[in-house]
C-alpha cells in the first residue's frame, strides 16, 4: 500500500479533530493526551536545538565579516517584512473599520493577561544573561540565542585543537537533535488531532463569536492571507528569485503544525527540517537564521497587533491621529519582536500599545474569545515569513537550492 504523505496525513488529522472535539466532547481526555505528549518532546528539542544550532552555525560562518554581513541581511529582511505586514493591516483596518459599532457586550474580562510592565531598554538590557543556566531553565531565547552566538564566534578565536574539538562537538550534537527531529515529527498527525480536538471541546461557540467580531476576525484574517499569499511569495520570486509555490509545498508540515500548535517555538524543529531537507538551504544559513526568526521575526503577530489596537479604539470610539497610528505601527514593530513564539502571546502586547496611545487595557478583553483562530493563523504567517527569509538569503549568498 502507498504510504499517504505526512501534510495529508496531518490535514486528515485536523478534520478528524474537529469532529470529535465537536460530537465528542465529553471524551476528550482519551485523545488529548496525545497533543500534550507531542507538545512536551517538541519543547524538549527546542533549547539543545537552538543551542547546537547557533553554535555549530556561527562558528561554522568563520569570518567576522561572514556574520557580519549575514546579521545585517536577516535584520533588514525581519524588519522590512515586519512592517509591510503591520501596513498591510493597518491598510485594511481603516478600510473595513470593523470596531465602529462593535458589540462591547462581548467583552471578556482579563483577570488571566499578564499586563507587560518591563520598557523596551530593560528588555533589551535583559538579553546578556546574568546567569546562563537560568535562562535555560526560564526558556528565556533571546538570551540563549544571544550566548550562543558570541560562543559559536569565540570558538574560531582559539587554538585550532580547541576550536575543532568545539566544532565537532556542537556539529555532531546538532546532527543526533535533527535525528530526534525526524523521529519526532512522525507523530504529527497524532499530537494535531490531540492538540486541536481538545481546543474545539473547549472553545466558545464560534458562530455566536463569529457574528459579533465577525468584522474584525474578518479584517485580520484577510490582512495575514494577503501577506502571507501575496506580498511574501512577490518579495520571494522578485528578489530571492526562489520559486514560492514549490517552497510554498516543501513547508505543509512545519505550517499546518505552526496552525495547530499556535507556537512558532515548538514548530521550530520542523520548520528547520523542511527548510532544510526540502528546500535545500544550507544547515550554515538555516542554523543562523530559523532560531533567530522563530524568535524575533513575527509577521503575523505584528500584524495582528496592530489591526488588533485600531480596532479596541474604533470600538471605544476613540479616532487616532496619524501620529498616533504611527506609534502604533512603531511600538507593533517593537513588540513583535519582544513577543515570545508561544499561544497568545500577542495579547500581552497588545497591551503595551495601548498604553502608548492611551487606550484601557480592558480593551483587550474584547478580542480574548476569538484569539485562539486567529493566534493559529498569525503563528503560521511567522513560520512562513521566517522560512521565506532562509531561502532569500542562502540565495542571495549564492546557495543552490531545491526551489
Ligand atoms: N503564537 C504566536 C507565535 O508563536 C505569537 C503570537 O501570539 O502572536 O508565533
Amino acid at each position: 500500500m502507498k504510504k499517504i504523505a505526512l501534510h495529508w496525513q496531518i490535514l486528515i488529522a485536523l478534520v478528524l479533530a474537529v469532529l470529535f472535539g465537536a460530537l465528542l466532547p465529553n471524551q476528550i481526555k482519551y485523545v488529548s493526551w496525545m497533543g500534550d505528549v507531542f507538545m512536551r518532546a517538541l519543547k524538549m528539542l527546542i533549547i539543545p536545538l537552538i543551542l547546537s544550532s547557533i553554535v555549530s552555525g556561527v562558528s561554522n560562518i568563520g569570518t567576522g565579516e561572514n556574520l557580519g554581513r549575514l546579521t545585517f541581511k536577516t535584520f533588514s529582511y525581519y524588519i522590512i517584512t515586519s512592517t509591510l505586514a503591520i501596513l498591510t493591516g493597518l491598510f485594511l483596518v481603516n478600510t473595513i473599520k470593523p470596531g465602529v459599532g462593535a458589540d462591547m457586550g462581548l467583552a471578556q474580562s482579563i483577570d488571566n493577561i499578564h499586563i507587560m510592565k518591563e520598557s523596551f531598554g530593560q528588555t533589551l538590557i535583559n538579553i546578556v544573561p546574568t546567569n546562563i543556566f537560568q535562562a535555560f531553565v526560564e526558556n528565556k531565547m533571546l538570551s540563549i540565542i544571544f550566548f550562543a552566538i558570541i560562543f559559536g564566534y569565540f570558538i574560531n578565536q582559539v587554538g585550532t585543537k580547541h576550536s575543532s574539538f568545539l566544532k565537532d562537538f556542537f556539529n555532531s550534537t546538532f546532527e543526533v537533535m535533527m535525528k530526534i527531529t525526524l523521529f519526532v515529527i512522525k507523530f504529527t498527525p497524532l499530537g494535531v488531532f490531540g492538540i486541536v480536538a481538545k481546543q474545539i471541546s473547549t472553545s466558545p461557540d464560534l458562530v455566536q463569536l463569529a457574528i459579533g467580531l465577525g468584522k474584525f476576525m474578518f479584517t485580520a484574517a484577510a490582512a495575514l492571507l494577503i501577506h502571507s499569499f501575496i506580498t511574501l511569495p512577490l518579495i520571494s520570486k522578485y528578489i530571492g528569485k526562489i520559486n514560492p509555490i514549490k517552497h510554498f509545498r516543501n513547508m505543509t508540515t512545519p505550517l499546518l503544525t505552526a496552525f495547530s500548535t499556535s507556537s512558532s517555538n515548538a514548530t521550530l524543529p520542523l520548520t528547520m527540517e523542511a527548510v532544510e531537507n526540502n528546500s535545500g538551504v544550507s544547515n550554515k544559513i538555516t542554523s543562523f537564521t530559523l532560531p533567530l526568526g522563530a524568535t524575533i521575526n513575527m509577521d503575523g503577530t505584528a500584524l495582528y497587533e496592530c489591526v488588533a489596537a485600531m480596532f479596541i479604539a474604533q470600538a471605544y470610539g476613540v479616532d487616532l491621529s496619524f501620529f498616533q497610528q504611527f506609534i502604533v505601527v512603531m511600538t507593533a514593530l517593537l513588540t513583535s519582536i519582544g513577543a515570545a513564539g508561544i499561544p497568545m502571546s500577542s495579547l500581552v502586547m497588545i497591551t503595551v500599545i495601548l498604553t502608548q496611545v492611551g487606550l484601557p487595557l480592558e480593551g483587550v478583553g474584547l478580542i480574548l474569545a476569538v484569539d485562539r483562530p486567529l493566534d493559529m493563523l498569525r503563528t503560521a504567517t511567522n513560520v512562513w515569513s521566517d522560512s521565506c527569509g532562509a531561502t532569500i538569503i542562502a540565495k542571495s549568498e549564492g546557495e543552490i537550492l531545491t526551489v
